[in-house]
């Protein structure tokens, strides 16, 4: 089996397993406990964790939260800054090809009251900054924009956008699930506030997640309502006992592919540029979607005339995984190769590959394709 749906999630490193089993067996003290081994090195494991994701993207650890993953970062990111912060304004700025739990707490708040603006895309996904600045009001509190897109790969230009938030005095999340791991991410060069971010993109363990708050201009904690209400764990803004393993695992993930991503990631590109280069030579009238270059290492959405994408992945599925978007939006026509102008006929003939650090011998998929 060829597994091509990294983006919808990535095998565990061994190394990271490996790392999380004793927080499973003999450390299973409780973090959040006092004065007693078993506690103190449950909580130590936890801030090294913290440490190795705040060296990742360069900020400080105590600008990271857990979380269960990304989908609950974005949550309470866009419901805490909605409520805290309601009485400054009620508008909020996000873009069509947002992943769906961004869209779906958009629909929520505006139940609630708030005014949600959606911005368009061009033809590669991608918001325009000028397009931004028009549509930002004395009410807007909050723009959410995705960093890199989930299922055609295409980054956008968030420092741009970033900038453009800062001179208007607008907080600036963006959804940095797909790129955590895959491009330089350095949070000191790129001015938003809050990033949203999953392990299990990152060959780490599944339901674990991270929050990045950036700390105000005095070096104070950005006040948010948190989403969990309880403890107060995670700096009051996240309670609940903390999944030690799970954060440990993170923790591994994110170390690894620090020191890692250097090399692993020429090797994913060399792996995408010579199946595209096959995909090409071999499949009359196959489309690449997504911006050619300003994109995220390894995803390749592509549109092949005559064919139906699901059965086509039914017909392969003893002998590749790839999918025919987002894992989270299956069965309904995607709002992302809508919103990049698709027909719903070009959307049925579309499937994202997704290459991950252990792939190694996908030249045969061209083949396979065309044997159904
Ligand atoms: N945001 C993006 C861009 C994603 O690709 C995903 C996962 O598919 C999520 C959020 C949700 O992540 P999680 O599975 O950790 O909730």
């Amino acid at each position: 089996m060829i597994y091509l749906d990294n983006s919808a999630t990535t095998k565990i490193d061994p190394r990271v397993l490996k790392a999380m089993l004793p927080y499973l067996q003999e450390e299973y003290g409780n973090p959040s406990a006092k004065y007693y081994t078993l506690a103190e090195n449950a909580k130590r494991a936890v801030e090294k964790s913290r440490e190795n994701l705040a060296k990742l993207i360069n900020c400080e650890p105590d600008e990271l939260i857990f979380t269960s993953g990304a989908s609950e970062s974005n949550n309470f990111i866009l419901k805490g800054i909605a409520d805290f912060y309601s009485n400054k304004g009620n508008h909020i700025i996000t873009s069509l090809v947002e992943h769906s739990s961004i869209l779906e707490t958009c629909n929520y708040l505006e139940s609630k009251g708030f005014e949600v603006t959606y911005l368009g895309v061009n033809q590669y996904g991608q918001v325009d900054p000028n397009e931004l600045k028009k549509v930002i009001t004395k009410k807007t509190i909050l723009v959410s924009i995705i960093w890199g897109n989930n299922e055609i790969g295409t980054l956008n230009k968030i420092k741009e956008i970033g900038q453009i938030c800062r001179e208007h005095n607008v907080f600036f999340h963006s959804d940095a699930t797909q790129v955590l791991g895959k491009i330089k991410i350095d949070v000191q060069d790129v001015p938003v506030d809050f990033l949203s971010f999953s392990a299990h993109k990152l060959y780490g363990p599944k339901g674990i997640g991270a929050c990045f708050i950036r700390k105000d201009e005095l070096g104070l904690k950005r006040e948010i309502t948190p989403l969990i209400h309880g403890g107060g764990q995670e700096f009051g803004y996240r309670a609940g006992t903390l999944c030690t393993h799970n954060i440990v695992g993170f923790g591994k993930a994110a170390e690894i592919a620090y020191n890692e991503m250097d090399n692993y990631i020429p090797n994913i590109i060399k792996l995408e540029n010579e199946l595209k280069a096959k995909l090409e030579s071999e499949i009359k009238g196959i489309k690449f979607n997504g911006h050619p270059i300003e994109k995220i290492p390894g995803i390749l959405s592509v549109t092949i005339p005559g064919v139906n994408n699901e059965l086509l992945i039914r017909k392969l599925k003893n002998q590749v995984a790839f999918s025919t978007g987002s894992a989270c939006s299956f069965n309904k026509p995607s709002k992302v190769l809508l919103a990049i102008g698709m027909n719903l006929k070009e959307i049925r003939n579309t499937i994202r590959i997704s290459i991950g650090k252990f792939n190694s011998d996908i030249q045969k998929i061209p083949e396979l394709i065309k044997s159904c």
